[in-house]
Parts: C-alpha cells; sequence; structure tokens
C-alpha cells in the first residue's frame, strides 16, 4: 500500500509515548514506526500512511509543517479545509489538537495555527482587510451545542471537579443549514469577532472549559462529543488592473472567504468498551454514527474511481459529516490524524484505529 499524492485527504498517524501511568501498570511499547518511512507496525501487521510521527519516527513538531501550515496558507486562497483528530480516549486528541484548556495554548495544533495565521495577517495587512470569526461547537448525541455561548458562561458548574455546561432554557437549538450556494451555516450559534491573537485564544480557551465531559472506564476526563473550533478568514484584497497607460489603472477589490474547521474527535472506542449502559451508552452509539458516517465520506471522497462516477457523498448521515460538508472534498482540503497509545493493553483498539485511517486513504 503506498501513500497516495494526489488524494484530497491526506492521513497522519501520531503516537504518542508511553504515559507515567502506562508506565506503572507495566505496559510495553507495541508500536514500532518504520525508520525513514511513514510506515507503522503493530504486531504482524503493517500500515503506510502519508505521515507517521511518534518517538522513533519524524518528530512531532514536523507535523505542523507538513500536515497543517499548507492549510493555513490555502485559506489565504480561499481554500475551506478541516483537520480531524481521531483516536481512543486517551490516545492524545486534545493534547494534539490543543483543545484542552490545562494546557494552556501553547501546545498543539490550535495554537500554532493562530500564531501562523495572525503572524500571515501581519505581513499582509497594509495591502488586505481581515475580518477573522470564531465558533467553538460541540456535537453530543446528534445535538449541536455552543461552546461560546456567553449567556452560559456564568453557569459553569465546577462541583467535583468537573466542567459541565448548563443550556440555557428556552434558547432554540443550533441548526445546521445550506446556503442555495452550498455554504453551510450554523444558525443561532456565537461567532465571535476577534481582532488580536489573544482575542482568538480566549475563545479557545473559554470553549475548552465549556466542553462538556463525563467519566467512563476508560479516562475520567474521556469526551464523548466532537468539539469543532471553526476559524473564519474574511478577506478584501486591492487590486491594480493595469489599463495600458500607468496613469488610468483602475482600482478594484477582490473579496474572499474561507474556513478551517479543527475537529477533535470523539472517542473511537467501541460503546461497550465504556461498561456504562443508559444514556451513556445511547451517547455512545450516537458518536459511534458520526465516527461512521465520517469513515463513509472520507472513503468515498478518497476512492477516484467512485469519485469519477459521481458517487453520492452520504454527508447527511450524522451532524458530523452535514456540519463539515462543505470543507470536506470539493475544492477543500483535509488531513486526518489518528492518535494511538503505544500500550500493549491497548492494541486492540489501536489496530482498529490504524483500520480505519487506513480507510481514509
Ligand atoms: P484524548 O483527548 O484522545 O482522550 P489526551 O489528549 O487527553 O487524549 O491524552 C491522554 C494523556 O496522554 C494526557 O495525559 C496527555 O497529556 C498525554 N499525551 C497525549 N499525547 C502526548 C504526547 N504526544 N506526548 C506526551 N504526552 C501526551
Ligand atoms: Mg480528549
Amino acid at each position: 500500500m503506498e501513500a497516495g499524492e494526489d488524494c484530497c485527504v491526506k492521513v497522519a498517524v501520531h503516537a504518542r509515548p508511553l504515559v507515567a501511568d502506562e508506565k506503572l501498570q507495566g505496559c510495553k511499547d507495541c508500536v514500532a514506526v518504520v525508520p525513514g518511512k511513514p510506515q507503522v507496525q503493530l504486531g504482524s501487521h503493517s500500515f503506510t500512511f502519508d505521515h507517521v510521527y511518534g518517538s522513533t519516527g519524524s518528530p512531532s513538531c514536523a507535523m505542523f509543517e507538513e500536515c497543517v501550515a499548507p492549510l493555513v496558507d490555502g485559506l489565504f486562497q480561499g481554500y475551506n479545509a478541516t483537520v480531524l483528530a481521531y483516536g481512543q480516549t486517551g490516545s492524545g486528541k486534545t493534547y494534539t489538537m490543543g483543545t484542552g484548556f490545562k494546557d494552556g495554548y501553547q501546545s498543539g495544533i490550535i495554537p500554532q495555527v493562530m500564531n501562523v495565521l495572525f503572524n500571515k495577517i501581519g505581513t499582509l495587512k497594509h495591502q488586505t482587510e481581515f475580518q477573522l470569526h470564531v465558533s467553538f461547537i460541540e456535537i453530543l448525541k446528534e445535538e449541536v451545542r455552543d461552546l461560546l455561548d456567553p449567556s452560559s458562561m456564568s453557569k459553569l458548574d465546577t462541583a467535583n471537579g468537573h466542567v459541565g455546561k448548563v443550556t440555557s432554557p428556552g434558547k432554540p437549538p443550533i441548526q445546521i443549514r445550506e446556503t442555495s450556494n452550498g455554504v453551510i451555516t450554523l444558525a443561532g450559534s456565537t461567532e465571535v469577532s476577534v481582532a488580536t491573537l489573544k482575542e482568538m485564544a480566549a475563545c479557545l480557551e473559554q470553549g475548552s472549559m465549556s466542553r462538556a465531559t463525563g467519566s467512563t472506564n476508560m479516562n475520567n476526563q474521556s469526551s464523548r462529543s466532537h468539539a469543532i473550533f471553526t476559524i473564519t478568514l474574511e478577506q478584501m484584497r486591492k487590486i491594480n488592473i493595469p489599463n495600458g497607460s500607468s496613469l488610468n489603472d483602475t482600482m478594484s477589490e477582490e473579496y474572499l472567504c474561507a474556513k478551517l474547521h479543527l475537529v477533535d474527535l470523539a472517542g473511537s472506542e467501541r460503546a461497550k468498551r465504556t461498561g456504562s449502559d443508559g444514556l451513556r451508552f445511547k451517547e455512545g452509539v450516537h458518536i459511534n454514527k458520526g465516527l461512521l458516517a465520517l469513515g463513509n465520506v472520507i472513503s468515498a471522497l478518497g476512492d477516484e474511481k467512485k469519485r469519477k462516477e459521481g458517487l453520492h457523498v452520504p454527508y447527511r448521515d450524522s451532524k458530523l459529516t452535514r456540519l463539515l460538508q462543505d470543507s470536506l472534498g470539493g475544492n477543500s482540503r483535509t488531513v486526518m490524524i489518528a492518535c494511538i497509545s503505544p500500550a500493549d493493553i491497548n492494541a486492540e483498539e489501536t489496530l482498529n484505529t490504524l483500520k480505519y485511517a487506513n480507510r481514509a486513504r
């Protein structure tokens, strides 16, 4: 299996090191990254991706440059993009994306995106007018929730060490809509206009805090929701249209609008492994619905033969894929980062993650 050069979806694997808890339990590292190759081995299984990052492969600082920076550049050319972190709970999705408020905004993909974005705006602002908006939502049980809703911020429930969000009563649910020219909008969600890096970081931190978390057997802070941080970049560029004579050049304006979705997906482990029932199990089923639909959409997009035959891409099968519809496929760029734990006790889920990621290619 060779990595496809012109595939519209790039897939990378990010293997974190063993964490202290796993070392205490005597876990062994069962994931091998083949040096110099984007290849990962687990037992007798071997997979090749576009990129593989791990403690023995290329370092994860290369991940931003290779996988994400080109998407930020594309934003300035008007291309929508999506970065997805996939993997079981505890595999490093939140660490990789930077959606955990405890980590501050120093590490992770989103903080790096912000830095690059504002640096670039700084160098271009004399010729272009910029407008930036962010939204931060989560999808839990096929419902969209606003993580930046100002009316719920004062009601954060931090009892028992849990940060939970109280939804304001009577507020209409957020709806995913499609405009006549195929642009997906989120009706009823908070869109914050930001002018500085500091303001954008404050949104990330605020939303991370209000993200719903719950406890399962696997991880107390496990998140069963998909968290989506979206940056919308609008540009008004002044362009000179030469008229033959330099005195009569016409000034014209070019408008571009593009968005970047940064997605910390729900844990990919099977519902049965959470060992819970009732509500929790139902959430698990819904989460799998979103991840299943995402797998189907990405797999349909990656299959060039099917694409040429005008294959139906099943965006409408879940809220997640519906929301990302105009930023997956077409002219947009997508990177999926499959996060894996190297611990032998997680080998079964790691294999599931690698198979899912492999199908996305
Ligand atoms: P997830 O969001 O997938 O549930 P987390 O991002 O919360 O997983 O990571 C689980 C634990 O592993 C955290 O304690 C985190 O700090 C640690 N971790 C994750 N990725 C790395 C990494 N690349 N290097 C060091 N520690 C990591
Ligand atoms: Mg997480």
